[in-house]
């Protein structure tokens, strides 16, 4: 083994997710699948073919290096969706390739259109709309404006969807907040089609949205943590189980974070294990070192705190976090040897190092802690 960790990604699990969305979209919903910050830390390289092979042929990235990957990745066309930063130099490479891309300022929208003139295609454009997060949108005095763009310019501009995000969907705290959002959504996509515009699109919904708010489907979901097997939170997860019969989760994670022992150490009863004086032996134990550390995003905030799993059984780190190594206590697992197999994040017989309970210790969010396993590990598909 050349490097001293490696990510699974399962594609069996990806599936199953994936067939899971649509069950709960229906056949009429298109289904784009997010795939910005590097797929969520899975890594768009490796990521996004699996996908294509589970049937996915519309996908959503941040910016424009992100579909210029995306498009080298991926073995088919498929839809691409640009939804926050393309800088107008790129747009003409944007508009070249077909790509489609959100626009919340007159700016691009005048840029788009005099790209699209320059090259003789039409520039796919979906308006977003502010309604309430305060991020990105066309506010009503800048729609107005865009609308008489659009309208002198109906050659070049096509307009493909007319979109908003919710501000914290996964959240009843926000509740009355997403409905007012919803709303106002709804009447400006009304009063935009009396004028004439027409969007092929309409869409609003991330993953928490989709489940937790059915009308905000439309036409189009834009779904990035449920297809990696995580809920948006854990008030979503138990708001959606609560009304199923089967109290069973229906969504798989993906990936497996993975490495083995480097080797194994015999410490004395009353010694400190590693820099400083944190942990002291309270028995003779025995350690094994695993290569991995803070600078592959093993948090050094586990120190003492995180676990792992050798041999299907927990075993705790103990000691603090390096930046290439940490200690596990091995001492009660049986027959542990060198290069033994040791999951940090995922699953190994019965047992399983949950995100949640990674990302809980190390105070990560789910979407945090994926997107931060670093790029430098190598990720790897398994059935
Ligand atoms: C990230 C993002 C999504 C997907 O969010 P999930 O909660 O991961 O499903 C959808 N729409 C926009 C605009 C986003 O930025």
């Amino acid at each position: 083994m050349l490097h001293s960790s490696y990510i699974e990604i399962s594609k069996s699990a990806l599936q199953n997710n994936i067939d899971f969305i649509r069950s709960e979209i229906g056949p009429d919903v298109l289904l784009s699948s997010v795939v910005k910050g590097n797929a969520y830390g899975h890594g768009i390289e490796q990521f996004t073919p699996l996908a294509q092979a589970c049937g996915i042929n519309h996908f959503s990235v941040f910016s424009a290096d992100e579909a210029d990957r995306l498009l080298k990745s991926i073995p088919r066309p498929s839809t691409i969706l640009i939804m926050g930063y393309l800088d107008n130099p790129e747009l003409e490479w944007a508009i070249r390739h077909d790509m489609e891309f959100f626009v919340f300022e007159l700016d691009r929208l005048q840029e788009a259109s005099a790209m699209a003139t320059k090259l003789g295609k039409r520039a796919k454009i979906h308006l977003e709309l502010e309604t309430g997060m305060y991020r990105t949108g066309f506010d009503k005095a800048a729609l107005a404006r865009a609308e008489t763009l659009l309208a002198s310019h109906r050659t070049e501009l096509e307009l493909q969807g007319i979109c908003t995000h919710f501000a914290g969907a996964e959240s009843m705290q926000n509740h009355e907040r997403v409905l007012r959002q919803l709303q106002k959504y709804n009447r400006q996509v009304a009063r935009l089609q009396q004028a004439g515009h027409l969007p092929r699109q309409r869409h609003t919904a991330c993953s928490a949205a989709m489940i937790s708010y059915p009308d905000t489907r439309m036409d189009m979901v834009r779904v990035g943590i449920m297809q990696y097997g995580l809920w948006p939170s854990p008030e979503t997860y138990s708001r959606y189980i609560s009304q199923q019969e089967e109290k069973k989760d229906p969504l798989q994670r993906l990936v497996n974070w993975k490495s083995r022992i480097m080797s194994l150490k015999s410490v004395p009863k009353g010694e400190y294990i590693g820099y400083g004086t944190s942990f002291q032996a309270p028995r003779d134990m025995v350690l094994a070192i695993v290569p991995v550390g803070y600078a592959w995003g093993y948090s050094r905030s586990l120190s003492n705190q995180g676990q792992v799993l050798v041999r299907g059984t927990r075993a705790a780190v103990v000691g603090t976090v390096n930046m290439n190594v940490m200690m596990v206590d091995v001492t009660d697992i049986p027959d542990v040897g060198k290069d033994d197999e040791v999951v940090l994040l995922g699953k190994q017989g019965e047992e399983s190092i949950t995100v949640a309970s990674f990302g809980e210790l190390s105070t990560q969010l789910n979407y945090e802690l994926l997107t931060r396993l670093p790029l430098n590990i190598p990720r790897c598909v398994i059935e």
